[in-house]
């Protein structure tokens, strides 16, 4: 017999939380087993109850053993519902983050500053899909006083699936700009996509912030006619002093903020974290504290030294937007000779030849010792750049640097995350 959505809620309200991996199973979680192309984790049922799950949601009436194995029609949906269940139950502030750049660093921004003050929940890493979502909704505990959920999306409907499970009391959009292209149908689907979350605000309820510049996520506010607007920068207003290499800002009482983040594009996730902060009532120096603090991890906008080379780690993911955000800020950067290795941005479709093609063009107006292109894609900035240095893939890359090694520069390394770009460090490791 298929369980109800109550006792599901039940079962996970006298278990230790929710777990989808076997290899990561806690005593006394709750254990979903999901499908996907490549597996079908109820034959995983047995092996989770016997590394201590508390019971088992299967779909697949196969797999039952007894009482602790829970069968429901469709193991993803029973997650979702679940989530949103228990999303119900929940009476804190939730704020809902999307965009289509900066969405983890200006949640950490977000968390780092909060923590100043409350018992703060933030979705870990970058845990924001379907999965990821009602993965960190069940991950709140009752002793959280805020919530910060990261949502993330490659198509139209993905942002609506998301926040009609989180269901966020606050939203905000860190920008848009040129992601997904393929899966969104062009930057007029992304603006209806990321647009997704004010729907639910327009039709809910809710406060947005909005960045200190007008720009189109104002626009889609106002179509929108929300009225609970926080404007960034306006309850503790901040000027940017440099971003070479790492932001420094000041404030209105003169006191100037040294934060471990490049570039000017992370300067509006700074004012963004701070507005976010202001709004819940923490001080001017908890919100200072917050992002002072803050240091980037996971090769996103990360400074690393390796042997005599200064390496701006930035291969955790790329697309037009923040390829160009990261080249600008780098070629802005005083320190020289500065190198670019620079891997092929996905998901592009039709737009992926013109948008490489326009990447070589914008490289070209600057003056670099060397760059370095990597990818099938990349072989369209070449057209602007006859002096680069192409290779098909990873390894062509890595085998070049062994012949020719690279000492005592500036790096700049940014590529689509199935690039793997960061593989390249060992090879820059020369002293
Ligand atoms: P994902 O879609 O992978 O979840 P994300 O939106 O969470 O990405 P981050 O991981 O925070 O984004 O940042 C990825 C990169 O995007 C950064 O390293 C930087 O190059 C660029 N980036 C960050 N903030 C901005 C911004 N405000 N504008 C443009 N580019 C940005
Ligand atoms: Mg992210």
């Amino acid at each position: 017999m298929k369980i109800s959505n109550s006792s599901l809620l039940a079962h996970f309200q006298s278990a230790t939380g929710v777990c989808t991996d076997t290899r990561k199973i806690q005593k006394g979680n709750m254990f979903f087993a999901l499908k996907g192309p490549n597996f079908n984790a109820n034959a995983l049922a047995e092996e989770a109850l016997a590394k201590g799950a508390s019971c088992a949601v299967i779909d697949d009436p196969a797999f039952e053993t007894g009482e602790n194995t829970l069968l429901v029609s469709d193991g993803l949906k029973a997650l979702q519902d679940l989530a949103t269940a228990y999303r119900n139950t929940l009476t804190i502030p939730i704020i809902g983050l999307t965009g289509s750049n900066g969405k983890t660093t200006t949640k950490e921004l977000i968390f780092s500053v909060l923590s100043q003050q409350f018992h703060c929940f933030a979705t870990s890493g970058n845990l924001n899909n379907h999965i990821g979502v009602p993965l960190s909704i069940l991950s709140i505990l009752p002793a959280h006083e805020i919530a910060v959920i990261e949502m993330g999306a490659n198509k139209q409907g993905d942002i609506k699936e998301l926040v009609d499970i989180a269901q966020p009391t606050h939203s905000l959009i860190t920008n848009i700009g040129k992601a997904h292209l393929e899966g969104f149908g062009g930057e007029s689907g992304v603006i209806k996509g990321k647009g997704e979350l004010f729907d639910y605000v327009s039709a809910h309820g809710g406060i947005v912030f909005l960045p200190k510049e007008k720009n189109i996520v104002h626009q889609m506010s106002e179509e929108r006619q929300i009225t609970e607007v926080v404007l960034a920068n306006s309850a503790m207003p901040t000027d940017l002093l440099e971003a070479k290499p790492y932001i420094r800002f000041s404030c209105a009482d003169k006191t100037v903020v040294q934060s471990h983040l490049p570039g000017i594009y992370n300067f509006e996730n700074i004012q963004m974290a701070i507005a976010v902060g202001k709004h819940f009532g923490l001080s001017d120096a908890q919100c200072k504290e917050g992002i002072a603090t803050y240091q980037p991890t996971n090769h996103r906008s990360q400074y690393i030294k390796i042997g005599s080379n200064q390496v701006l780690m930035d291969a955790y993911n790329a697309n037009p937007s923040s390829m160009q955000a990261a080249i600008t800020h780098f070629a802005e950067t005083d320190n020289e000779p500065k190198i670019l290795i620079l891997g092929d941005m996905f998901e592009l479709g039709d737009l992926s030849a013109a948008e490489h093609e326009a990447l070589g063009k914008l490289i070209a107006s600057f003056s670099f010792e060397k760059v370095l292109l990597i990818g099938e894609h990349m072989q369209h900035a070449l057209t602007h750049l006859p002096k680069a240095f192409y290779f098909p893939d990873k390894f062509g890359l890595h085998n070049w640097l062994q012949d020719h090694p690279i000492k005592s520069s500036y790096l700049l390394v940014k590529g689509s995350r199935g690039i793997q770009l960061e593989s390249v460090l060992p090879f820059l490791a020369n002293d």
